[in-house]
Parts: C-alpha cells; sequence; structure tokens
C-alpha cells in the first residue's frame, strides 16, 4: 500500500470463497477436499501474474493482492480468469466434479486505507457475490455499507420490538362464498411500532427472514394463533379454521413438528383446525420440506400452497406433496374479469384442484364480478377486502357473534 500511494497506484484485494465447500468435504470426506483447495490454489496462481500474491486465509477462503491495478476492468477480468479457472472439472478419488467461487473486490485507496477496512469491504463485496447467485464477483461499494448498517439498525429495532411485544396478529376471515359464512381466518402479523404506528409483514418478514429472527418469531405467530383459536372457542363462538403463515426457514423437520405437537397437546386444539400455509418457493427446498410435511400431516394438520401460481409452480410435487389446499394468488384474481389469460389460469387452478382431490381458496377478492367468476367456475370459499379486510382479534369475535346463525360446522 505504501509503494501504491507513493505512485499514485491502486492496489486491489481479492477476497475468494469457494462455494458450497462444506458438501464436498460432507459428501467425499477431508482428504478430497484438502486435495481440492490444493488443486484449487495452484490454478489461482497459474491465473494470475508473478509479482501478484495469493493467500489462503483459512478454510475455503483465499485472498489474492494485485498491487499493480490500471484500471479496475483489468480486476473484472482477474476474477473471471480465475473464478473459470477453478469451474473447470477436478478428478479427485476417482470421480470428476466442479466446483466454483464468489468473489469479493476491494480497492485501495478507493475503498479503505487500512489492511482492515481493505478486507472488510472485500468480504462485504464477497456476501453480495454470493446473495447475487455465487460463481460471480462483485465490487465493493459505498451502497454496500450503508446497506449493511440501515440493516443492522432494523434488525436491532425489530429484536426490540419483538422482546418488548409489540408484535400482534390481524385476521382476515376466510368466507364460503354461496353463504357468507366464515369457514376460518388466517393470522397476519403487524408491528405496532412505538414510533412508526402500525407496520405490514414487510417490515418485519424479509428482515428477520434474512437474520434468522424468523424462527422465534414465527412460533410466536403460531402459539399466539392457536391461543386465539382456543380463546374463540371457549367463548363458544363456531368453529374456525385457523390458517398461519410459515416461512421456509421455520420448515425444519427436526422443529416445527416436534414444536406443534406440543403446542396442539398444550392448547387441546383440533389439528385440523390448524392450516399451515406455505409458498411454492419453500417446496422448492425439497428434502427438509417433504420430510416436515409428512410430519406436519402425521399430526393431522391442514396445509396449503400460498400464492398459488406465482412461484415456480411445480405440477409433479402437487402429485406427490401432502397438500390440501391451493391458494389461488391474488394477483390473477385481481385482473379478473378484464384479463383472459388470468381467468384462463383460474379456472385452470381450480380444475386441477378438484381433479386431484385439493380444495381450493382465491384470495384478493374485492369485487362482486370476482366472486361471480369464481363460484361459477366451482370455487368455493374466497378471502378479500369484498367480505373483510385483516382486523383485530375482538373485531373478529363481533364479526362471527353477529353471523353466528349462517354459519354451518365444518366439514
Ligand atoms: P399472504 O399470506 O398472501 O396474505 C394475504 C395478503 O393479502 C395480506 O397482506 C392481506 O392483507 C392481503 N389481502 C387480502 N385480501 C386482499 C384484497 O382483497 N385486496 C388486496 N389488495 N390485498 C388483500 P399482508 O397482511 O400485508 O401480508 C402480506 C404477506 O406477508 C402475506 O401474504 C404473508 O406472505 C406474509 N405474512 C404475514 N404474516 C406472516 C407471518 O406471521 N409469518 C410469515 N412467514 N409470513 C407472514
Ligand atoms: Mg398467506
Ligand atoms: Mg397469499
Amino acid at each position: 500500500m505504501n509503494a501504491a500511494q507513493r505512485r499514485n497506484g491502486t492496489v486491489a484485494l481479492l477476497f475468494i470463497d469457494l462455494d458450497h465447500f462444506k458438501r464436498i468435504n460432507d459428501t467425499l470426506g477431508h482428504s478430497v477436499g484438502d486435495e481440492l483447495l490444493q488443486t484449487v490454489a495452484k490454478r489461482m496462481r497459474l491465473a494470475v501474474r508473478q509479482e501478484d500474491t495469493v493467500a489462503r486465509l483459512g478454510g475455503d477462503e483465499f485472498m489474492v493482492i494485485v498491487d499493480r491495478v490500471e484500471q479496475p476492468v483489468s480486476v473484472a477480468e482477474l476474477s473471471n480468469r480465475i473464478i473459470a479457472r477453478i469451474c473447470a472439472p477436478i478428478a479427485l478419488a476417482g470421480i470428476e466434479f466442479t466446483v466454483s467461487a464468489s468473489v469479493g473486490i476491494s480497492l485501495f485507496p478507493d475503498d479503505g486505507l487500512t489492511k482492515d477496512d481493505l478486507i472488510r469491504a472485500a468480504d462485504t463485496a464477497m456476501y453480495v457475490a454470493k446473495d447475487d447467485g455465487r460463481n460471480r464477483f462483485a465490487f465493493y461499494t459505498e451502497e454496500m455499507t450503508r446497506k449493511a448498517t440501515l440493516y443492522m439498525e432494523r434488525d436491532r429495532d425489530l429484536r426490540r420490538g419483538f422482546d418488548m411485544g409489540e408484535l400482534v396478529l390481524h385476521y382476515q376471515p376466510q368466507i364460503d362464498m354461496a353463504s357468507g359464512a366464515v369457514l376460518g381466518v388466517e393470522a397476519l402479523i403487524r408491528w405496532q411500532h412505538p414510533t412508526a404506528g402500525l407496520l405490514g409483514p414487510d417490515a418485519v418478514i424479509p428482515i428477520s427472514e434474512k437474520s434468522g429472527l424468523i424462527v422465534p418469531i414465527g412460533e410466536w405467530v403460531l402459539r399466539e394463533a392457536c391461543a386465539q383459536a382456543c380463546a374463540w372457542r371457549r367463548a363458544g363462538l363456531p368453529p374456525l379454521r385457523m390458517a398461519v403463515n410459515v416461512s421456509a426457514r421455520q420448515m425444519n423437520p427436526n422443529r416445527l413438528p416436534q414444536f406443534l405437537k406440543t403446542l396442539l397437546d398444550e392448547t387441546g386444539l383440533p389439528p385440523e383446525r390448524l392450516e399451515i400455509e406455505i409458498t411454492e418457493s419453500t417446496l422448492q427446498n425439497e428434502d427438509d420440506c417433504l420430510a416436515t410435511l409428512l410430519q406436519l400431516k402425521r399430526l393431522g394438520l391442514m396445509v396449503a400452497i400460498d400464492d398459488f401460481g406465482t412461484g415456480y409452480s411445480c405440477m409433479g410435487s402437487l402429485k406427490s406433496l401432502p397438500i390440501d389446499r391451493l391458494k389461488i394468488d391474488r394477483g390473477f384474481i385481481r385482473d379478473i374479469p378484464e384479463d383472459r389469460d388470468s381467468e384462463a389460469i383460474t379456472e385452470a387452478i381450480i380444475a386441477m384442484a378438484h381433479r386431484l382431490n385439493r380444495t381450493v381458496i382465491a384470495e384478493g377478492v374485492e369485487t362482486l364480478a370476482q366472486q361471480d367468476f369464481l363460484r361459477s367456475r366451482g370455487c368455493r370459499e374466497g378471502q378479500g377486502y369484498l367480505y373483510a379486510r385483516p382486523m383485530a382479534a375482538a373485531a373478529v369475535a363481533a364479526l362471527l357473534a353477529e353471523r353466528s346463525c349462517l354459519a354451518p360446522e365444518l366439514p
């Protein structure tokens, strides 16, 4: 750095991390892992110039110091060269496989004046490369620090709010469109923030999914929703289905089923009254998701696919997975009746659900025209502003008491 400063030059730091190295270690063993690291190290040295430095920091982390940088684009090219070399097939222990790498780049003096600042910046950039899909490089930017700081502040505030009991649940009724009876409710999280007012799920879910706080928050939601369902039952209100959204990170076969079993035992809530909503993207996490779903079904819970039709709908998984209900995404309902395609998709989802012996519900029903279309195609249940907005528990009780004469027993 001193030399670069004297000649007004630039030094680049490349922070290189292998993608999914742990998998290789776990599946092929540590001695294959060691050999792989040696091979990768040699390839890196071949990709750089004689005067550049390649080092292993530890584990699967490497660093390259490029001490004469003519222009940032040459560092980008070098990064691509390193990534390409690392990606070439490797034969070890009699099998051929490939490994990729993510590279974060910081520049002296632009991104930091000390060694520690430069390493931290390159590390931050490396995580951005991973987030963007791995097997690529990313330059460090100011913007990244700003985002990281903002994220940390929000995370801290959310932890505080969670500890202080500021999270609350609102409930949106799910309606039998023929009779108007309330068949169930969906629990939706809100944050009663001391200065910002009542915040929606966007202020809670994305941040807590990133930090992992979603697991305790999600368990709180389940506990709170079950307690509420029991309170309504004790108050003599007609039986309701309680639908709760569950994040991908909660679908841990070693944790969620046991948690729910204890919860059901403690509260005495009949398991078929509790419906777990997962999204299609959660299904992508194949193994854990399937293992968890099977256990949930064994407990007698209901499972619905939320926002159906917007993710990577894998029709095959509908055949093999224990799913009870499809929730047609509100994006399709919104454009009925103007948009022919939305109508066609909605109609197809309803028909498919019925043929597969699944129930179906439409979300985001706002107009009578939408309701009529859905009913004419055989969809019986709806959720949306046409019937009710998400509301506090007390308002649901009032609504139910008023309509209780209409509510039939659940099938
Ligand atoms: P979602 O599960 O698809 O929930 C339905 C969303 O649609 C709710 O938004 C609801 O207020 C909104 N909605 C319902 N009917 C209508 C309508 O007629 N028109 C329009 N425009 N919107 C309608 P909300 O409460 O903002 O929730 C957004 C998302 O946040 C939820 O989507 C769900 O994915 C997530 N979420 C909420 N609570 C939780 C939770 O406790 N855990 C997890 N993991 N996610 C949650
Ligand atoms: Mg939902
Ligand atoms: Mg939805």
